[in-house]
Parts: C-alpha cells; structure tokens; sequence
C-alpha cells in the first residue's frame, strides 16, 4: 500500500548553486548527496520534516532531467510515492491499465528500489513508487 510521500524531486541545473536556498535560506538539513548512475543524476537529499526533497542534477545532456530542464526548466519534476512491496504495487496499476515507465523496478537512491509511473497516466504528474532499502546496519 502506499504509505506516504517519501520525497519530492525537484530538477535544478546546479546542485551547488542549489543548495544554499534550502540550507541557509530555509535552514533546512542537507542529509547527504549521492550519484544514481541508473539515473544519470547526482542528488542532495533535504529533510523537511516527516518527508524529504531531493534535489536532481542531472550529469550528462543525456539524462532524462536535463531533457526536463531544457523542455520546461529547473522545478519539481516527480512526486515520490513510500509503498511496500513494489512490485505487487506495479502489477496492480498496470491491471489497472495505468501505463508505467518501469515496468519492474531498479534502483534508485539510497538503495531504495524505485519505479516510474508514466506522467500519460496520472494528468501529467510524474508519481516515483520508492520502497526504501534497509538502513545499512540491517542489511547483509
Ligand atoms: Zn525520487
């Protein structure tokens, strides 16, 4: 089932030109930056409360969110859905006749395993189904 917003991505052309409106302008805490080569991004993770803002920078022209930013510049681009068992989620929306991105998920940051919903679907809203990974000490 879906739990809560885990995260909202929001595309931006710099992560370091970025970052000081959300950590001394808001004050928000940086909780880490990170590379997702599956993505071709390098993302900073704000805490904001009870949910997160993941900030996207894209590495290559190649990457889907530089295709973003050029289409329709920096902004939110997905809205990140908590669930668990993601791919019983997946085969239920596309039963559903909702069309995915993935049609099975991959990883993404934090070694959460993430999908794609196709924005075709949901009134052009980019949903992210994201189980997060287990935190470190528990894995293995
Ligand atoms: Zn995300």
């Amino acid at each position: 089932m879906i739990k809560q917003i885990d995260h909202i991505g929001i595309a931006v052309r710099s992560l370091e030109e970025s970052l000081p409106l959300y950590t001394e302008t808001l004050k928000l805490e940086l909780e880490g930056i990170e590379i997702v080569e599956s993505q071709g991004v390098k993302v900073a993770f704000i805490l904001a409360g009870n949910t997160r803002l993941e900030l996207l920078e894209a590495l290559s022209s190649e990457s889907p969110v530089a295709k973003f930013i050029e289409k329709r510049g920096e902004g939110i681009h997905h809205v990140a859905l908590g669930v668990d068992d993601i791919e019983a989620r997946i085969k239920v929306l596309r039963e559903s006749g909702i069309r995915m991105i993935d049609d099975t998920s991959r990883k993404g940051a934090h070694d959460a395993d993430v999908a794609f919903v196709h924005p075709k679907s949901t009134a052009g809203v980019l949903y992210e189904l994201c189980e997060p990974g287990l935190p470190k000490e528990e894995q293995g």
